[in-house]
């Protein structure tokens, strides 16, 4: 028989295995988002997308603002600060990548960030409307569609159906790598980076903002390791 002490503890005890088990089946409440004031300017809005990755990286991700608050916040109407136009690949999602929630990020993806007219229509609607301050273009390491135009040029081989629309894109990068001391693969996708960027400044639009001082557009690239994001200097 149970001391009455032993019976105490052994209903407190049973107490606490209760409290951790429910603990485990209910998701905690997380604490809000502190309100962000609107970014000024072009660095700012770089200076808070890279923050939000070295939280990301370094797994310490805020709860994602996704509150329904937020939601009725933002239906107001939308103030993205950044654009981000990246690659389709399923391991760099933008919004878990730089750590940020509704609202925050106007994001554009094709496969080895690949113009065409619909993108740059919506990058443009982005700094024209939207005034949108920055637009980051992010590669990333083993991309898939630079590996594929890498493997297409090496063999001379003709993509089946549009996909030859992004080899014949992104051709020109691999041929700029050619000759770099190096990885192939890697110095490829960094050329890729900084052929978007270089397309986008011809953009009459985009690269008014950027006379203006109103638009910031900068390349980067993805580390799927790591989860780091580092800048590509143009
Ligand atoms: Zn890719």
């Amino acid at each position: 028989m149970f001391s009455s002490i032993n019976r105490r503890r052994f209903l407190h005890l049973s107490g606490l295995a209760v409290s951790a088990t429910l603990g485990a089946c209910v998701a905690p409440i997380q604490a809000p988002l502190p309100v962000e004031a609107p970014v000024q300017n072009p660095q700012e809005a770089l200076d808070r997308l890279l923050a939000g990755n070295q939280r990301y990286s370094a797994n310490r991700s805020l709860p994602l603002n996704e509150s329904s608050q937020r939601r009725a916040e933002v239906a107001q109407g939308q103030h993205p600060f950044a654009t981000i136009f990246s690659c389709v690949d399923s391991r760099v999602p933008p919004e878990m990548v730089f750590d940020r929630g509704l609202g925050d990020l106007f994001v554009i993806r094709t496969a080895g960030h690949v113009i065409d007219e619909a993108v740059l229509g919506s990058l443009e609607f982005g700094v024209a409307e939207l005034k949108i301050p920055l637009l980051l273009v992010m590669g990333h390491a083993k991309c898939g569609a630079v590996k594929a135009t890498l493997e297409a040029v090496e063999q001379q081989a003709k993509a089946p159906a549009s996909i030859g629309y992004l080899v014949n894109s992104i051709t020109p990068a691999i041929e700029e790598a050619v000759g770099q001391s190096g990885d192939m693969l890697d110095n490829s996708i960094k050329a890729n980076v900084k052929l978007t960027v270089n397309q986008l400044h011809e953009s009459p639009i985009l690269a008014e903002a950027v006379a203006q001082g109103q638009l910031l557009i900068v390349g980067a690239q993805y580390d799927l390791d790591t989860g780091a994001v580092v800048m590509i200097e143009s």
